[in-house]
């Protein structure tokens, strides 16, 4: 057990991200009260089946009554929906954050309708899996992963210390950036990545000579890795292709110049600028197992990391 961080904390979303993040204050102890909302009666049922928090409503409003912290776990295009529901009904001093994989459209829609007697301190988990919904979330998702606050310019530097405290709980390592900042390297890191292989999948899927029970019977690893970001949730995709439009774009631009390289390079058999290129995107894989962000193991270590 760690110590209690927080008197009450409301958690408004109870998917893949807050059930984790429930899972995990549960387990340690960092909260007396944690009161899940969710706006499906179904949803809110199995979160109170999975014993998830200590309280359960279907009314974020209700919920952020008397809440310390509130984390906003919800897919980013409902952010602005969400802030107007709570936002009269916050407690004076209380901190609101969000988990939200885009930063400035987050900001955009959130920030208006804050009080200016609460702390909003927008972040992003840089973890999760191609899963959804609270059977989803497990305790350790966090753990080792990059926690990143895009805090705005009159940020509370205490209430930001308390924020950090709770991630470093549970595990995580704290980062600070500029909103904009952040939105472009979550476009090449994880945005670009994941279009990247909901294309391939799709094109695959499309093709009239080769069958789709033959591209499922023999799927070598290449493809197998892509179906595995391909199969991640569509409304969660959605919301960050429509909300971190100017970097994924910018990002997309950039990819085509250098895939139209690589055509080139192969159309000419200019062996020698392919290999090259496949040695040097060779030591970027050696670096991230070098900084401890996977294992060098098969299946891209993933079940070696969520032990
Ligand atoms: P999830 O498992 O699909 O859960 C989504 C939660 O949001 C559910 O409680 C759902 O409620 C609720 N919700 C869905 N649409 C809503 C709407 N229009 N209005 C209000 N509530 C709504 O999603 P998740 O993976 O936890 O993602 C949550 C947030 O975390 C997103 O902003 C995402 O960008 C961010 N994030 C995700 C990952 C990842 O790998 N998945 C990683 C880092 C950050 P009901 O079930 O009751 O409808």
């Amino acid at each position: 057990m760690s110590e209690i961080l927080f008197d009450r904390i409301a958690l408004i979303g109870i998917g893949l991200i807050g059930s984790s993040i429930a899972r995990d204050i549960k387990k340690l102890g960092l909260a007396r009260q944690v009161v899940i909302s969710t706006r499906s009666a179904e949803t809110l049922k199995r979160a109170e089946e999975l014993e998830l928090g200590t309280a359960y409503t279907t009314s974020a409003a209700e919920a952020v009554e008397d809440a310390d912290l509130v984390i906003v776990s919800v897919p980013v295009g409902a952010s602005e929906a969400v802030a107007r529901q709570i936002a009269p009904h916050l407690k004076a001093g209380a901190i609101v954050t969000d988990v939200g994989s885009t930063k400035a459209s987050v900001i955009a829609q959130m920030a208006p309708h804050m009080p200016e007697n609460v702390h909003f301190i927008p972040g992003h988990p840089l973890a999760g899996t191609e899963k959804s919904g609270p059977d989803a979330g497990f305790s350790g998702l966090f753990k080792g992963r990059w926690c990143i606050f895009t805090p705005l310019p009159d940020t509370d530097r205490a209430a930001l210390d308390r924020l950090s405290a709770f991630w470093k709980a549970l595990g995580s390592m704290i980062d600070e950036m500029d909103p904009q900042h952040h939105d472009k390297v979550l476009a090449i890191v994880s945005h670009l990545p994941h279009i990247i292989a909901y294309n391939i999948v799709g094109t695959a899927d499309d093709l009239e000579t080769v069958t789709e029970s033959e591209v499922i019977k023999y799927s070598a690893s290449g493809f197998r890795d892509f179906t595995r970001l391909a199969a991640s949730d569509p409304t969660m995709w959605r919301d960050v292709c429509l909300h971190n439009k100017d970097a994924i774009l910018e990002m997309l631009a950039r990819f085509s110049e250098d895939l139209a390289y690589l055509q080139r390079a192969i159309r000419w058999g200019e062996g020698d600028k392919l290999f090259e290129l496949f040695s040097r995107t060779r030591t970027i894989r050696r670096s991230i197992v070098q900084a401890g962000q996977d294992v060098d193991v098969p299946d891209f270590g993933r079940h070696a990391l969520d032990k």
